[in-house]
This record gives C-alpha cells, structure tokens and sequence, in this order.
C-alpha cells in the first residue's frame, strides 16, 4: 500500500525542453493552470537538453528564486529520453510524470493520470489514440515498430505508446538505481518493470509552435536501438540462413548426384554463382548485426554518464 492514501500528494512534473522558445510560455501558463487546480503539492523540473536558442533564458526567468520551478541545464544535447531520466533522477515528487514542452502531451491529461496513481497504480502509459502530427507516415512507420518489437522482444509494448507517462516513486527507484542503460528506449523499459499498471488513451494535438526536432532517419536510428536494446532475435539470423544454407546444398547435391549418374551433369557456373553470392549477402549481413551489438557492449562497458548537468537554477538551489 502507498502513503499515497494518507497524506498530501507531491506530483513532480518532468519537461524535456530542446530549443522551444516559441512554445515554453504557452506551455507553462497551461501547466500551472492545471496544476492549480489539482488538489497536489507539485513540483517543475524543466530539462534543457543543451538549447541554442531563447529556451534557456526563458526557463532561468521562470525558475530563478522559485521553490517549485527548477530548471536543470545539460552541458550539450543528449536526447530527450536522457533529459528524461535527468528529470526522474532530480525529482522528489511521490508521482513522476514525464511530457513533452510542445503540448502534444496535454497539461489537462494530468487529472485523470493523478486519479490513477490515487487508485494505487504505479505506472499510467499514456497510449496516443489519435495523432494529429507526421501524417501517414509517422503513423504507418510507428505502427510497424511496435509490431516489430512485440514480434521480437519478450516485453509486451502498448502500441502507440508514447513518452507521457506516470511512474510512482518506487518506479522512479528502480529505475535510477537498476536500469542504467546507454541504449534504451525508455517507454519500454517503463513496460518492462511490472508494477500495476493503468493504460489511458488520449489525443495528441499537434505541436503548438516549433518544428519536431525527429526527422525520419533520427527515428529510424531510435528504432535500430530499440529493438537491439530489447530483443537478441536478431543474433539468431545466422543460425537460421546457416540451416536453410545447409538444405539447399544438400538438396544440390542430391540433384547433382542424380544427374551425374543419369550421364546428364549440369553445368556448375550459374549455380556456384548464386550460392556463393547468396552465400556472402547473408555472411555481411550477419557480422553487420553481430557489429551494430558489439558496438552496444562497448557503450555499455565505457560506462559514460547519460546526461552532464552543467547548472541547476531554481526549486530551492543555484549551482554552476
Ligand atoms: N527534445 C529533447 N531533446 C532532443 C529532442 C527533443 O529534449 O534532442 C524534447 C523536445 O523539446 C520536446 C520533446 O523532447 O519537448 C519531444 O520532441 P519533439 O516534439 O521534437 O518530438 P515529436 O513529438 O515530434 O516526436
Ligand atoms: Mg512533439
């Protein structure tokens, strides 16, 4: 049973924020319009993932000399799911709840996540039921990722889900001291804890200013890391053409067999071709996974940190 039940809530809000000058205004005027009117002690951690723009000054207005306003500065870009985990590592809120700056991911939503966690749960994924951002394509490619990744990995996705989510403060636990990945995809490892768990669907509206900073490629390259990060099925490919590889040699030489003894034998050229081709495709392929996972243990074995934090100002504090 959670203290949830016998004292006043603390809600810590966690926003990734890369170069949204035109939004954070909006946003926040929204955010603690909602926040004022839930019945919560509420915290702001702001994580600026190394902006270039306005972003920075705007969040040191709003945190400066604020209790309840933090915002943690990174010393360059990292990524939005490592100014994510920043803002789980700073937070100190019995509820974590992880959103975006541009108001896909909407303040008023925070209502019915918070009656979740008050019913005890301590994990509410926020599956998008609609999007109104990336047209078909975002749509169809993000469809085929999760489909992928419940086909490959043991962890059962919700699809569509996104990186609004609740976690309690044991998620939060668990997940600072256990799961300190270099690659991951963090709204899976969130599905991967356990934990009682609430799924809501919401819409997703489209950005209120600014420009997504995921092209196409940057989301395949997220996806790549994803599914290696989850799943070793991959690995199993060259077990697999190894086996089919054997059948087919054997089922030539079989026919070549037959065919040298009826006097009629083929002509080894086209087939030696087509085999050794084959052959070497599936061989590259193979060692190019058995790379791309190497290159993965090598992260994980350097160890470097996720994120570097190279000022705090607000909620109580101003390092530099
Ligand atoms: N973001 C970040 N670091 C990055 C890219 C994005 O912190 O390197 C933040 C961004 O400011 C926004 C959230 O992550 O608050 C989601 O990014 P975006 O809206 O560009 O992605 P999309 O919603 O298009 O998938
Ligand atoms: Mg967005």
């Amino acid at each position: 049973m959670k203290s949830s039940d016998t004292k006043a809530i603390k809600l810590s809000v966690v926003v990734s924020v890369y170069n949204e000058e035109a939004v954070l205004g909006q946003f926040y005027k929204e955010l603690t319009e909602t926040l004022s009117a839930l019945d919560c002690e509420a915290e702001i951690l702001f994580v600026d993932d190394g902006s270039c723009d306005g972003s920075r000054k705007i969040l040191d207005s709003l945190a400066d000399g604020s209790d309840t306003v933090k915002a943690i500065h990174f010393t360059r870009n990292f990524g939005h799911e490592a100014a994510m985990i920043a803002g789980i590592d700073h937070a100190t809120g019995d509820a974590v709840v992880c959103m975006d700056a541009d108001l896909q991911n909407p303040p008023a939503e925070l209502r019915r996540m918070l009656d979740m966690y008050r019913q005890g749960k301590d994990i509410v994924t926020m599956m998008r039921k609609e999007r109104a951002d990336g047209g078909w394509t975002k749509h169809i490619t993000s469809k085929m990722f999760y489909w992928l990744m419940n086909r490959l990995s043991d962890t059962r996705m919700v699809p569509e889900a996104s990186d609004f989510f609740l976690l309690s403060r044991r998620v939060c636990d668990v997940l600072r001291s256990n799961y300190r990945e270099r690659s991951r995809l963090l709204r899976g490892m969130v599905q991967t804890v356990g934990f009682d768990t609430a799924t809501l669907s919401y819409s997703a509206p489209a950005r209120a200013a600014g420009e997504s900073h995921y092209s196409l490629t940057r989301l395949a390259k997220l996806a790549l890391t994803s599914m290696a990060s989850f799943s070793k099925a991959p690995l199993r490919l060259g077990i697999y053409a190894g086996l089919v590889f054997v059948l087919l040699s054997g089922v030539l030489l079989i026919y070549s067999l037959v065919m040298w003894m009826i006097d009629k034998p083929i002509g080894g050229y086209t087939t030696l071709i087509i085999f050794l081709s084959a052959f070497a495709g599936i061989l590259l392929t193979v060692v190019g996974i058995i790379g791309y996972y190497v290159g993965l243990i090598l992260d994980e074995v350097k160890a470097r940190p996720i994120y570097l934090v190279e000022s705090i100002t607000g909620g109580g504090e101003k390092q530099e």
